[in-house]
């Protein structure tokens, strides 16, 4: 029997709030419990309170040794036999149910004689009332000799019925007030974990950041369970320092509780392996969008209730839903970063159309970005037929040149493919010299594309093992467009000034370049030849062969100049026909041999048959007045004087003659 069945359903009206206030104010504050009743509504479920009291009643007061012989029954309100005591045959249920009817009707003691085995005997049926509006709510049936019923039986009996009562109400009393203090404590209890909830859910809610909500969650639980243990598995991607926070295991035991919890994304409970006692728990940690990871708990068995289910449940939920708000800040504030470095990267970039600033520009923003210990930029070069270290913080490595298809760079440019290393000590299949020489545990690499071509590769390595992100990784693919893009438009630039400064017929430089390269030369040099090479009567040549055939002598004496000088030189297109080289550091009596070779070469290898006149003039650090202008005036004269001479000849500029005769 419940404890609701024994004092009455849910909605007896006995104890309102008006009873237990308008009872306060008296002396007895117990009084309200007295008033406290049945009533015909309740009927119904007191037969386990009445029967219970009914055997209370008997073994304490009923068996006083005049009333000793005396059978007791006890029957409900509706006068149904429903105990008895003593060997109170079956057969006379049916006689105390008849008396109980006409007891009910007359709501007073019934009383019936009867003869058996000789003896007479007199059946009572006593009517048991309730304490306020004196509903009869059960009967005492009560069998004793005709003659002690006529000795005051009937009276001691009636005491006794009255004193039942008392019983009753007491067991009553005793029943309503446990019941009504494990309903206060339960009360207390959930609403302790209401607001306990409250409080997590508010704390979660309140925290952004993904690790302070697993915390908060892992800490919370945790003072709720002092005894139980507690961890979560949570997947690489959120990594953890706390303690208990651990990564997913790559394989469950078979029938894992957190296994089950985490593929179907339902709390798991079963009984633990290790001992029959302990229950394992997992509780999965989802959002809207999947299962991150899962909380395994084991605890006592006895310690766990279905409202803790319930409870830990919601915890769940609501870090599930807190976490996964978490990230989704998480995640968009890392959007908002990558697109901010990757604006402050391009803008940096913009800054230069030299490739030489790129590299570096971008070494420097991809180091600081990536927080990496060590970067390193390789870019192909044609010439040394391999991928050149154009930027790198592990100076030993600079200008290094690795064969293509070697190392972990090597094989990023050839395969075209990113990379990301974790643990490079364990997995050293490709044996790399960054790594090894800055004693990297981590790398992330991607190739360096440049208008769809694969020009180079960027590395970024770090001590610590499992550094870098797949965001990381993401993210230098990301940017190594825009450093390819940025490589791309240097590469065109070069290109566009490269054929500014050239002369198309010729192949030689244009006059501008000339003219700025020995200022920018007189800046830092201590000296320099200029030769003056002019066609002899070319006009003739036109005149005879035809301006194309010119054109052919023209190309013909520019590529002799063209191989008849070291690499430093600069040669050039001076105007028409005439031509200009600057010898940097040499002077004029040196450049006199390389005119004269040329002029013999002109002389010898063109075709229809030319010959050149030369003028050469030298500047010096210690002259008055260095400029390019009086620099080509002077060899301009002695070009002329060359002329004037027969041509075919060299003319060094006579203030040098002068100078080196008298210095
Ligand atoms: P000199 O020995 O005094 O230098 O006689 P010259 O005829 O070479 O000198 P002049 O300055 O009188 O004539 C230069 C000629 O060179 C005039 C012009 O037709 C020719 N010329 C200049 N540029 C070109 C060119 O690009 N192609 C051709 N075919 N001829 C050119
Ligand atoms: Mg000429
Ligand atoms: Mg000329």
């Amino acid at each position: 029997m419940s404890k609701q069945q024994a004092y009455g359903h849910k909605g007896s009206h006995v104890l309102t709030q008006d009873t237990m206030q308008s009872n306060d104010d008296s002396e007895d504050p117990t009084a309200w419990l007295r008033e406290t009743d049945i009533v015909s509504y309740d009927f119904p479920y007191t037969d386990g309170l009445i029967v219970d009291s009914f055997h209370e009643w008997y073994k304490g007061e009923a068996s006083l040794p005049f009333t000793e012989s005396w059978n007791w029954c006890v029957l409900n309100y509706e006068g149904k036999w429903m105990n008895h005591i003593n060997q109170v045959n079956e057969r006379w249920s049916s006689c105390w149910e008849e008396a109980a009817g006409l007891s009910l009707l007359s709501r007073k003691t019934n009383s019936s004689h009867m003869t058996e085995n000789g003896t007479s005997l007199t059946f009572l049926t006593l009517p048991v009332y309730t304490r306020s509006k004196g509903d009869i709510f059960a009967f005492l049936g009560c069998a004793m000799s005709t003659e002690q019923y006529e000795k005051g039986g009937r009276e001691i009996a009636e005491v006794l019925a009255r004193h039942f009562r008392t019983c009753f109400y007491r067991r009553f009393e005793h029943i309503f007030v446990s019941d009504l203090a494990d309903v206060h404590l339960n009360a207390e209890k959930e609403s302790n974990r209401h607001s306990l909830l409250f409080q997590i859910v508010q704390r979660m809610h309140d925290n952004i950041d993904v690790d302070a909500v697993l915390i908060e969650v892992i800490e919370s639980i945790s003072a709720m369970y002092p005894g139980a243990r507690l961890v979560l598995f949570i997947s690489q991607d959120h990594r953890s320092a706390h303690p208990q926070v651990k990564p997913l295991p790559l394989r469950w035991e078979s029938n894992d509780a957190s296994a089950r919890a985490f593929k179907d994304g339902k709390v798991a409970i079963q009984a633990s392996n290790e001992d029959s006692k302990l229950i394992e728990i997992g509780l999965p940690l989802s959002g809207k969008q999947g299962v991150y990871g899962v909380f395994h708990m084991v605890m006592y068995k006895q310690s766990f209730l279905d409202v803790d289910l319930r409870f830990l449940s919601m915890v769940a939920d609501t870090a599930g839903t807190a976490f996964e708000n978490a990230k989704l800040y998480e995640r968009s504030n890392q959007l908002i970063r990558e697109l901010r470095m990757s604006n402050e990267l391009t803008q940096r970039l913009n800054q230069s159309l030299r490739l030489s600033d790129i590299f570096q520009f971008a070494f420097e923003e991809l180091l600081e970005m990536f927080e990496a210990d060590y970067c390193c930029i390789l870019h192909l070069n044609e010439e040394k037929g391999g991928l050149e270290t154009v930027a790198c913080n592990h100076h030993a490595l600079m200008n290094e040149i690795i064969e293509i298809g070697q190392g972990l760079g090597g094989k990023v440019y050839a395969s075209g493919e990113s990379v990301i290393l974790s643990d490079y000590m364990e997995h050293p299949e490709t044996a790399s010299r960054l790594m090894d020489a800055t004693d990297s545990q981590s790398l992330i690499a991607t190739p360096l594309s440049v208008g769809g071509e694969v020009r180079g590769a960027i590395m970024l390595s770090h001590r610590e093992p499992h550094y870098f992100s797949y965001d990381n990784y993401r993210l230098l693919q990301a940017m190594a467009g825009h450093i390819g893009l940025a490589v791309g438009n240097a590469r065109l630039h070069a290109e566009v000034r490269r054929l500014a400064n050239r002369d198309s017929l010729t192949g030689l430089y244009a006059r501008h370049y000339l003219d700025e390269e020995i200022g920018i030369r007189q800046g830092t040099d201590f000296c320099g030849s200029l030769i003056v090479v002019d066609i002899d009567q070319f006009k003739m040549v036109n005149d005879t062969y035809g301006h194309q055939k010119g054109d052919k002598i023209l190309r013909q004496v520019s590529d002799i100049v063209k191989t008849s000088i070291r690499k430093g030189d600069i040669a050039a297109r001076w105007g028409g026909e005439e031509l200009a080289l600057y010898l940097p550091q040499l002077g004029v009596h040196q450049t006199a041999i390389v005119a004269e070779r040329i002029r013999l070469r002109v002389q010898g290898e063109t075709e229809p048959h030319v010959t050149v006149s030369c003028g050469i003039a030298e500047w010096s650090w210690i002259d008055d007045r260095v400029s390019v202008e009086s620099l080509f005036y002077r060899a301009d004269m002695a070009l002329y004087e060359a002329k004037n001479n027969g041509r075919n000849r060299i003319v060094i500029d006579r203030n040098m003659e002068s100078r080196v005769e008298n210095p």
